[in-house]
Order: structure tokens, then C-alpha cells, then sequence
């Protein structure tokens, strides 16, 4: 019997790995034991062996009985990132999977962690799976004929393995009965724009009712995962407005309908229920590179001579761009996870691992699959989907899912709430 919300009275588990990372640093031991998910990003994953994730998941899951011990109610978060053709609109995180090989997905990927997943043994775990990051959001706003499209997610919009591929994994852990499945849906500065806000919902209502799977299956959605958003800006809102004009109309919020994480999923979510989701749907926020603190944050709003000034005074997120996503200058540890932080939300949790990179700033031949994509250059000017601004990274970054130092040194700088 699943309850409401899994984390609500619930220890986390605290990923070992992630953990020696983060204490061998200086600094580290304020966030070292800290819950963070334990990322199945390939196949070798399941065993382990592979960048981050040396401990296997069964291995995982007996330490996490073990942390359980005298702990009512235990959660262990899992990602689940493997899709075929992984990643369609970026380079940094192309996975090792070819955009057809749907096949090995469900029985080299999805099959075996099912299995390890569904052992008895692990029964009085609450499984939080976070499924299929940066997927189906990009066959609504990265497919022809918008200006954003690439020909990868024009592919996999055409064979259908994102949607088959997600509906796969919800229909065969949701079958498990501790499994609470959370699908990815992107963030606010992706999909807050009506233009992709509803398709959005459309497209999940339409996965979970592909092949097997069902709405039950879905426990909630999760947003900014791996991202930077803020998960509250503070000091202005979507309907300030300045001398009659809408923060809306100013240059960063562009029209958006949310200026930050926590309004964006209230709002999802609800359309999600519209959608066809149960009304007891809850949302994850990943905050852990959400928190915008240092000297440069903002105490308060900005002035009121025009939209642009008083938005660029108020925003606590000091990034270039909102659509910008690897490595950013500047960002810091976000809320510590928390259960029920505010209505409709499950829980603040931290999904990627701080102080692992977003992506290599140079191109670094490895044998994960994964390329090297511009917008981890701080060197680069921009695309599209970053309407052609520097991409705000920092230089010296290794391969995603590595261990970038001076990245953490600078997440612990800047946390906020402090540390
Ligand atoms: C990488 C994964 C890694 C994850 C967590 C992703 O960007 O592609 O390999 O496990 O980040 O750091």
C-alpha cells in the first residue's frame, strides 16, 4: 500500500559515494551526509563500477536497510536515465543507447533493475524512482519547425522510443508495489511558456496511457532536476507589475508565466490533474544547485523605474539566461532537503549530486558515450534554446557525472539558505 507522500515521516538514504566526494573536500562534511539519488545512467550502473556510481544498486539497497535500522519509514531515490537516444537537444549527456535500441533498454536496463528493485528483501523501502530526465519535454519544444528543433529529437519524436521507452519503465516499476515513480518535467524555464506548458501535459497524459502503462503508475512529477532555478524568487513575483507594465514584458522573464520553480510546479500540477493525473498527484523540486546566495544576492526588490531595472534588481538567479543548464558561474547548495516544504510539493530533495559536472567545457574523449556540448564552454555565444547568450560555465570542467572540485568549492560558497 503506497502512502500519500513517501517522504513524510521518512529517513533518506545517503548515497556513500556521493558522501566520500563531498567529505574529502574542504568544507564538505556541512552537506556530507546529506541524502542525494544514486544515478542508474547505464547500464554497468546496476552492477556499478562507472563515474559516480561505483556501488551497485543491490549493494545500495542492503546499505540502505542498513540505515534504516531503527528508522520507521525509509526512502531510497533512484534515477533512471538510459532512454534510447538519450538527451536529444544536448551533447554532454548523450547516453550509450542508439536511438533505436528501444529492445535493450527493456531488457538490459529497465528488466534487471526491475528485478533487483522487486526483491522481497526490499519491500519496506519506500523506492522513489525519478524517471527519464530530458526527455519527453524535448518532442514538444525541441522538434521541426521551431527555430529550437535538432535533428536528434526530431528522430525520437518520429520512432516514438521516448514515449515507449518512459511508459516501459512506469508500467514495470509501477508494478512494484514500493515504487513510487516521479517523471521529469523539466522546469520553469522550459516549460512556463504556454506554448509549452499544456503540450507538455498533453504529452504525459498520452505517455502513460501508451502500451501498459497508467496514470496510477505515476506517483508525481519532479522539476528542475540537474537545473539552477530558484526554487522561490523572493523579491518578485509573475504579477508585479511596474508603471502598468508585467515583470512579463521584461528582457529575463520574456513572457514566461513563472519566474520560479515552486510556482511553476503548483501550476503543473494542476494542469497535470486537468490532464487526467489523480488529484493526489505531489511534485519534487531537486534543489540542490538552486540556491542563489553570495554577495552578489539581491536583499530586495529592485528599483521601479522600469520592468527591466526592477527585475534585474529583484532576481536572485544571477544567471545569463534562464534556458542555461551546465555548470553555472555563480550558483549555489540550495534548500536542504525537506518533506511537505509547501502545498502540492512532495518534498525538496537533491537529485544531482552536487560537485558533479554537467559536462566537460572542452571536448574530452571517454568512453561513456557522452559528447561535448558548447554550452559548457564559457566560451561559447549560444543557441536557440539559450536565444544566443554566453552560456555562463565554467572553464575546466571534466565529463558529466565527474567530480568537479572547484565547482563544489563554489556551490559551498554560495548556498543558500547558508550552510
Ligand atoms: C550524467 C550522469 C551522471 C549524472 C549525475 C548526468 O549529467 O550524464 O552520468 O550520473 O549527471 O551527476
Amino acid at each position: 500500500e503506497r502512502v500519500d507522500n513517501p517522504y513524510e515521516g521518512a529517513g533518506v538514504y545517503v548515497n556513500p559515494d556521493w558522501s566520500a566526494n563531498a567529505s574529502a573536500e574542504p568544507g564538505g562534511d556541512a552537506i556530507a551526509d546529506e541524502p542525494t539519488a544514486v544515478w542508474l545512467d547505464q547500464i554497468s550502473a546496476i552492477e556499478g563500477g562507472s563515474a559516480g556510481n561505483s556501488t551497485g544498486l543491490r549493494e545500495h539497497l542492503d546499505n540502505a536497510l542498513v540505515q534504516a535500522e531503527g528508522q520507521d519509514n525509509f526512502v531510497f531515490q533512484v534515477v533512471i536515465y538510459n532512454l534510447p537516444g538519450r538527451d536529444c537537444s544536448a551533447l554532454a549527456s548523450n547516453g550509450e543507447l542508439g536511438p533505436d535500441e528501444l529492445d535493450r533498454y527493456q531488457s538490459e536496463f529497465i528488466d534487471p533493475i526491475a528485478e533487483i528493485i522487486g526483491d522481497p528483501a526490499y519491500a519496506d523501502l519506500r523506492i522513489v524512482t525519478v524517471i527519464e530526465i530530458d526527455s519527453l519535454p524535448n518532442l514538444v519544444t525541441n522538434v521541426s519547425p521551431r527555430e529550437t528543433a535538432t535533428p536528434e529529437c526530431d528522430e525520437m519524436l518520429a520512432n516514438g522510443n521516448y514515449v515507449n521507452g518512459v511508459a516501459y519503465a512506469l508500467e514495470t516499476l509501477g508494478a512494484i508495489e514500493n515504487v513510487y515513480n516521479y517523471v521529469d518535467a523539466g522546469h520553469y524555464g522550459w516549460l512556463g511558456w504556454d506554448s509549452n506548458f499544456t503540450p507538455s501535459a498533453e504529452l504525459f497524459a498520452e505517455t502513460v496511457s501508451t502500451g501498459g502503462a497508467s496514470a496510477d503508475d505515476v506517483h508525481g512529477f519532479i522539476v528542475n532536476t540537474a537545473n539552477f532555478g530558484p526554487t522561490v524568487e523572493p523579491h518578485y513575483t509573475i504579477d508585479d507589475t511596474v508603471n502598468g507594465t508585467s515583470v512579463r514584458e521584461s528582457d529575463w522573464v520574456d513572457w514566461n508565466y513563472y519566474v520560479d520553480n515552486q510556482t511553476f510546479a503548483q501550476g503543473f500540477r494542476e494542469e497535470l490533474v486537468s490532464q487526467g493525473f489523480s488529484s493526489d498527484i505531489g511534485m519534487l523540486i531537486d534543489t540542490s544547485r538552486s540556491g542563489w546566495g553570495g554577495p552578489d544576492r539581491p536583499s530586495g526588490p529592485g528599483p521601479e523605474t522600469d520592468v527591466n531595472a526592477y527585475v534585474e534588481g529583484s532576481r536572485v538567479d544571477q544567471r545569463i539566461h534562464a534556458g542555461n543548464w551546465c555548470n553555472q558561474t555563480g550558483a549555489g547548495i540550495g534548500e536542504r532537503p525537506e518533506a511537505s516544504p509547501a502545498e502540492g510539493i512532495d518534498a525538496y530533495v537533491w537529485v544531482k549530486p552536487p560537485g558533479e559536472s554537467d559536462g566537460s567545457s572542452e571536448e574530452i574523449p571517454n568512453d561513456e558515450g557522452k559528447g561535448f556540448d558548447r554550452m559548457c564552454d564559457p566560451t561559447y555565444e549560444g543557441n536557440p534554446r539559450n536565444n544566443n547568450n554566453p552560456s555562463g560555465a565554467l572553464a575546466d570542467a571534466p565529463i558529466s557525472g565527474h567530480w568537479f572540485s572547484a565547482q563544489f568549492q563554489e556551490l559551498l560558497a554560495n548556498a543558500y539558505p547558508p550552510l
